[in-house]
């Protein structure tokens, strides 16, 4: 066992619908009774849904939970100008800190002042350097990389330009986690790996993930997968007890912290934590 306990930390997304509303303030009810080390609020790709999705999520979770907030922010779709004020934005609403990503390439990017996450976290840094950037990470390999060496050489290139830590993207596959580490810790980079963990709790999730990720499948994932093609009660079951074994595994390989793809949903952020809550650090909620 490490010294310390690893954090556990919450994502969620700005609702889209009337539905998706009503699910994400059932889950921040929930969530108060849980206090996680930190809230990540997702982003989509454009500048309007931006400011009043993901800065004002954040604003009422840091408000609600008392809780410290992440907001993401799409390198790809945002200017320098944009950055400053947002950051400004930030700063006075008390959120002090931010996943700088690339955003994902959809063909509606505009004319950007940053090609790479990386020269997103540099400038936040340069404007406010009392800001707490994170970067994105893949133990998987980046899609657009040509290999794990250049992907990682990526990676401490971000870390250089002043990510304080990292978060992975979704995994089912401990051991590829495991390689990961080692490749960076190989390639100089030192700062703390926060776990991506996504629970699989229907049939349809698992699809998606599987069709669009490209996580490795263990064959115990698969099994449940298979096993109870017929049966969602079942598999939400199997799914969540999946995870929590993840965690375990993870937290006894001394992982810096687990960051839980919620989904936004309640009861998913509640077994886990129920499961799991002896294992990470206790959180103070802030003033
Ligand atoms: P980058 O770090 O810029 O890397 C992208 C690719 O470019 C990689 O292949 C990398 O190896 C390569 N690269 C980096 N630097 C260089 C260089 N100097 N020269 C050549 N190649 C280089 N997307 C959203 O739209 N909204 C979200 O809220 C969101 N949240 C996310 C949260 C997490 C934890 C993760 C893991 C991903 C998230 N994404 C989100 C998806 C992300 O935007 C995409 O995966 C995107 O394709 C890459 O983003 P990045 O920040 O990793 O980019």
């Amino acid at each position: 066992m490490g010294p310390t306990k690893p954090e556990l930390s919450f994502e969620v997304f700005p609702p889209s619908s009337p539905a998706g509303t009503i699910k994400l303030t059932q889950t921040l009810t929930q969530l108060k009774g849980i206090t996680p080390s930190f809230v990540s609020v997702t982003c989509s790709n454009h500048q309007l849904d931006y400011e009043q999705n993901t800065i004002a999520l954040a604003q009422t979770i840091r408000q609600d939970l008392r809780c410290p907030t992440m907001v993401h922010m799409p390198a790809a779709y945002v200017t320098k100008a944009q950055v400053r004020r947002i950051l400004a934005q930030l700063e006075t609403a008390h959120i002090d800190q931010v996943l700088a990503l690339r955003g994902d390439l959809d063909g509606t990017a505009p004319e950007s002042d940053f090609a790479h996450a990386s020269d997103l976290a540099r400038f936040i840094k340069q404007v406010n350097p009392h800001f707490r950037v994170t970067g994105a990470c893949y133990p998987e390999v980046h899609p657009d990389s040509q290999n794990r060496v250049d992907d990682v050489r990526h990676l401490k290139t971000k870390v250089d330009a002043g990510c304080d830590q990292l978060i992975t993207q979704l995994f089912y596959d401990n051991a590829q986690f495991y390689r990961f580490q080692e490749a960076c810790a190989l390639a100089g980079i030192t700062v703390p790996i926060l776990a991506g963990i996504m629970p699989i709790t229907n049939r349809q999730q698992a699809l998606h993930v599987v069709q669009n990720c490209a996580a490795s499948l263990p064959p115990k994932f698969v099994a449940i997968l298979d096993k109870y093609r017929t049966n969602p009660v079942a598999l939400r079951e199997a799914g969540l007890a999946y995870a929590v074994d993840q965690i375990v595994d993870l937290v006894t390989h001394d992982v810096a912290g687990v960051h839980l793809y919620t989904l936004n949903q309640a009861a998913t952020a509640q077994h886990i934590y129920d499961n799991t809550a002896s294992l990470f650090a206790p959180v103070a909620v802030d003033d």
